[in-house]
């Protein structure tokens, strides 16, 4: 399953999308969060991992 990211714990820092090694995440500027490209999506896990805020599940 493709990560879901918690809006509300998300603060846009980026570190997902950089360890993300098929940039399936974006960060919304608009939004300031992270928005993942679920076609392009692997389920690698790193994101997850990345995040210092646990603003992401992968179920
Ligand atoms: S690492 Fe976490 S807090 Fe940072 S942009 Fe990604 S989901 Fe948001």
């Amino acid at each position: 399953m493709p990560p879901k990211i918690n809006k509300e714990e998300c603060t846009g820092c980026g570190t997902c999308a950089e360890e993300c090694p098929v940039e399936a995440i974006v960060i919304d500027e608009d939004e300031g969060c992270a928005v993942v490209d679920e076609d392009e999506c692997i389920d690698y896990g790193a994101c997850e991992e990345a995040c210092p805020v646990q603003a992401i599940e992968i179920r």
